[in-house]
Order: C-alpha cells, then sequence, then structure tokens
C-alpha cells in the first residue's frame, strides 16, 4: 500500500517554503500526500516558535490527535519548535517518532526510513553547518509565485529573537544555483519570484560573484520573469545600491519590508538591533529619493522589556515620520534562551497590550492616508483570484498593495495574468478599481 502523509505548516514563509522542499522531499520517496489527518499515515507539524502563541498551537494540536497513534500512524515535528525543545518534546507527546530542525532537512530522507522501521529520529544537530537545503524536488503550491532560499539562519541574535537559535548559522547559497533555479522556474512558466531569508541582504555569495543587489538584478533580467520580491531586508545591512538595483531593473517590485522595531535609539541598542532611529530614517531617506515610487512596511514590537511610555511613543512617532504604507505589529513574547529573558521588564502585561492597540490604531490612520495617494492611478495587478460573492477580481500591485477590481464585460481576466487597473477607492488595507483598456 502507498506511504501517505499529511503536513500542516505554521509560521512565516520561510516556513511555507520550507515546507514545499519538505513536501517535494517526501513525495520522491514515494509518499502521497492527503488532505486530513485521518487519511494519513504520516502526520508532519512544521512549526514556529518566534512568539510564545505559535508554539502552543502545535503542542495542542499533537494533544488533539494523540488517540490515532493506536491507529498506527506517525507522528513529526519539524521546524523552529523542533529544534528549540529537541528530545523534550518525546517526553511531552510519547507519540511523535520524528522531531528535526530547518538545518537537517537535507537528511530527511534517511530519517524517514528510520521511523518507517519503527524507531525514533532526530534532525537537531546540524545548526552549525555551511550548508543549505537545496532540492530539484520542490512541490511548488504556487502556480504562478515561487520563492527561492537566497540565505538561511541568523548570526544576528536580537535579544528578543530565538531564530539564530532555532535556524542556525548564516549561510547564503552560490549565486550560481539562485540564478539556475529562476530559470528553471520561469521556463516552468513563473513569472514571480520571491527572494527569501531571514536577512536577505546580509546574502554572501560563497564563490564570490555577486552582491546582493548584482543577484537581485541578475534574477530581474531572467527571461519571463515579471515581478521579483525579496524578504526581509535588516536595516544594517540596507544599501544605497539596493535601491539603485530597483531603479534600474524595471522587474523589480516597487516594495521594500525593512523591519525597525522600536523608534527609540535607546531600545534599539537594548535589542542589539545594531543601527539608531537616525540611521534607520538615513536608509528611509534613500528610498523615498527613488526614481519610483516604492511602499515600505515594518516589523514593530510593542512593549519590549524596560520600554518606557516616553520610548514608545518614539515608536509612534517614526510610523509617522517614515509613513509606512502596511505594518506587522507584536506584543513582545519572551522567549527560550535569547538575552531578553534576563532583562529586567517593569511593564505590565495590561499596558503592553494598549501599546500594540495604539501601535495598531496609528498604522492604521497612517495605511488610509498612504493608500488615498493611489486613486486615479493606473497600476498593474497579478491577478490573484476572484471574490465570487462581490462580483471582483483580487490582484496584487507591484507595491504588494491588494487591489479588488471589476472588468468591463468581454473581458475574462486569468489566474497569474497581468492588467492594468485604474484605482478608483481606498480603503485601510485595500484599494478598488477597475480593469482599463
Ligand atoms: N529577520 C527579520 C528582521 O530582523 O527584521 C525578522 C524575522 S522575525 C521571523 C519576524 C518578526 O517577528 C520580527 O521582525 C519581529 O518583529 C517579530 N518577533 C521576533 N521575535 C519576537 C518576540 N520575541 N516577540 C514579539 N515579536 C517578535
Ligand atoms: Fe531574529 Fe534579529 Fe535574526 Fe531577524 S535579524 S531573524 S529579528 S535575530
Amino acid at each position: 500500500m502507498q506511504k501517505t502523509f499529511y503536513l500542516e505548516t505554521f509560521g512565516c514563509q520561510m516556513n511555507v517554503h520550507d515546507s514545499e522542499k519538505v513536501v517535494g522531499t517526501l513525495l520522491a520517496e514515494g509518499y502521497r500526500q492527503v488532505e486530513s489527518v485521518e487519511e494519513a499515515g504520516l502526520i508532519l507539524y512544521n512549526t514556529c516558535s518566534i512568539r510564545d502563541k505559535a508554539e502552543q498551537r502545535v503542542f495542542h494540536r499533537l494533544a488533539d490527535f494523540r488517540r490515532l497513534q493506536a491507529q498506527g500512524k506517525k507522528f513529526g515535528v519539524l521546524g523552529c519548535v523542533a529544534q528549540q525543545e529537541g528530545e523534550k518534546i518525546f517526553e511531552r507527546a510519547p507519540h511523535v517518532s520524528l522531531v528535526c530542525g530547518s538545518a537537517s532537512y537535507r537528511n530527511l530522507s534517511q530519517m524517514l526510513v528510520q521511523i518507517e522501521a519503527g524507531k525514533r529520529a532526530t534532525g537537531l544537530d546540524d545548526r552549525q553547518t555551511d550548508e543549505t537545503f537545496e532540492t530539484e524536488f520542490t512541490a511548488r503550491s504556487h502556480p504562478h509565485r515561487g520563492y527561492i532560499t537566497i540565505i538561511e539562519g541568523c548570526d544576528k541574535f536580537c535579544a528578543f529573537c530565538v531564530v539564530p537559535y532555532t535556524r542556525g548559522k548564516e549561510r547564503s547559497r552560490t549565486s550560481a544555483s539562485v540564478l539556475d533555479e529562476a530559470g528553471r522556474m520561469a521556463e516552468a512558466g513563473f513569472t514571480e519570484i520571491q527572494l527569501l531569508g531571514q536577512n536577505v541582504n546580509s546574502y554572501k555569495d560563497p564563490s564570490g560573484r555577486m552582491s546582493f543587489p548584482g543577484l537581485l538584478a541578475a534574477v530581474g533580467e531572467v527571461p519571463g520573469i515579471r515581478r521579483v520580491r525579496f524578504t526581509t531586508s535588516h536595516p544594517r545591512d540596507f544599501t544605497r545600491e539596493i535601491v539603485a538595483a530597483i531603479d534600474a531593473v524595471p522587474a523589480l517590485c516597487d516594495h521594500v519590508h525593512l523591519p525597525v522595531q522600536s523608534g527609540s535609539s535607546r531600545v534599539l541598542a537594548a535589542m542589539a538591533r545594531e543601527y539608531t532611529r537616525e540611521q534607520y530614517l538615513e536608509r528611509i531617506a534613500w528610498i523615498r529619493a527613488a526614481r519610483r515610487d516604492i511602499s515600505v512596511t515594518t516589523d514593530l514590537i510593542a512593549g519590549f522589556p524596560g520600554e518606557s511610555e516616553a520610548e514608545f511613543e518614539e515608536t509612534l512617532s517614526l510610523v509617522e515620520e517614515v509613513g509606512y504604507d502596511g505594518a506587522f505589529a507584536f506584543k513582545y513574547s519572551p522567549r527560550p534562551n535569547t538575552p531578553a529573558l534576563d532583562m529586567p521588564d517593569s511593564v505590565p502585561e495590561s499596558e503592553k497590550a494598549r501599546r500594540l492597540a495604539a501601535l495598531q490604531e496609528r498604522q492604521r490612520e497612517v495605511s488610509t492616508r498612504r493608500n488615498a495617494r493611489h486613486v486615479g492611478e493606473i497600476l498593474e495587478v497579478m491577478v490573484e483570484g476572484k471574490n465570487e460573492a462581490r462580483g471582483q477580481w483580487v490582484g496584487r500591485t507591484s507595491q504588494n498593495k491588494v487591489l479588488n477590481f471589476t472588468v468591463p464585460a468581454g473581458i475574462q481576466p486569468c489566474l497569474g495574468g497581468y492588467l492594468r487597473v485604474g484605482v478608483t477607492r481606498s480603503f485601510p488595507n485595500s484599494l478598488a478599481g477597475e480593469v482599463v483598456g
């Protein structure tokens, strides 16, 4: 009988793309992917531990399906919770037989053989590796937009963050291997490529051939590729050359995600972010001086240990000053192994929640203003779907904004196609408009 698996992914785009590679590996090993836990012989969770809530969801899932072990089903925990908790997972959830961090996915095939033989398997010892997980078997889940990992791990060790402990040492793929993958994707019909890494702009080509802006430009020049996005950029390593590449290469999208975390230089130093408010604003000025209208989004943390009211106000004022097109704001979540755990924290939970809500409210006002400037513009969208209930199509602009649109009679948009849309209305989180001839 054919072996079957079910895989559920939690967390960021890196995890979503890791799962595409894991699925490809399992299919190549003769497994078949199924849509429910009930149908599956092997149940895998690709996990996230960036905040406490994400981590708890995995243990709830494992507890929910524990009874299915009696039917001979096997369970595996992959990703950041696997790496962080290690063999402790076997104690907390004894029905689990595989625990594997992302730095060990290269060895997944051997681990599958072990668990099929009724043994337990772990992949936890590879965080110091120089190798990246490259596979020709990636099972891409989107037909037009494809992800390419260019750098794995992180060496920055921000005081609040688990990633360097869960994803291991920073290591880049060669530019030749990235460009080869981009070329194969273009041949397979993909028109949008998203380059991924915890800090893509810390990229260091092991062959020494290309800088990050050089690689961006080269991917943007692959025949057939119409859009290139990259996420996430770290402000410390963000250079003018990146802005120059966006200006010079039409396929590079008009969008930079540049997480700031806090608007206070004192808090930024405590977070070990390695830039000040002023240095961050200098980078924003480079982006604003570009010929293209580049949208800027960010990540923010409310209630970092010891953050004073005045320091929090500095974050609010930075949100105004930069004029972000969008922001993900999070309440600080204490994480195992991180230096921030040992910092004195006088900010009560209720105050952290208030700050988070105030930050989200301020960003909503700023996003509303930023979106309003598009009314009257004609923007190109990639068609992503249709909202039948509203009779609207859903597209995405180069600036990464959702643009819902109607079409004149006689035009039939196709998914993954590109259309020009006149923007007629704007909202805090989207735009609306109509296709122009
Ligand atoms: N490498 C990216 C950077 O440095 O900007 C960020 C990657 S991290 C996976 C995504 C976001 O999660 C961070 O930008 C930060 O805002 C948030 N985050 C990370 N650790 C957190 C924590 N302990 N509590 C709250 N938010 C956190
Ligand atoms: Fe985490 Fe900082 Fe690395 Fe980003 S740069 S992944 S926030 S340690």
